[in-house]
């Protein structure tokens, strides 16, 4: 089966547009962080413009709030959805911005 391995290019930490967060991953960020829910609500999220959910919060140049350099601070318990690009969901012409390699899966082999 194909999948895609991420290069840790960051370019989906710095594109344009909202990282969604699911009601597990806000416990599981909180609790890597050490902060009550509330706290990380309040410091790191945002309402998403359809109103029906939080995203994380950019950097002022627009990047994901907690990309570093060229690693994430949450990588252990990053959303989901950060989790899932490519292989779970893409986009047209996500391939001309991301630099993920295209490799054979085994089966019960799993990178990430
Ligand atoms: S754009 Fe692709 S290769 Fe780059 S960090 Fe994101 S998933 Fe990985």
């Amino acid at each position: 089966m194909k999948r895609y391995l991420c290069q840790r290019c960051t370019n989906c930490c710095r594109w344009p547009g909202f990282v969604k967060l699911t009601d597990a991953d806000i416990p599981a960020i909180a609790s890597f962080l050490g902060m009550e829910e509330r706290q990380f609500i309040q410091e790191f999220t945002r309402l998403r413009p359809s109103r029906d959910g939080l995203a994380l919060t950019d950097q002022p140049d627009g990047a994901c709030i907690f990309l570093d350099g060229r690693d994430c601070r949450i990588q252990p318990v990053k959303p989901a959805q950060c989790g899932g690009f490519p292989n779970t969901w893409n986009f047209p012409g996500w391939r001309e911005v991301c630099e993920a390699v295209e490799v054979e899966e085994f089966p019960g082999q799993r990178e990430f």
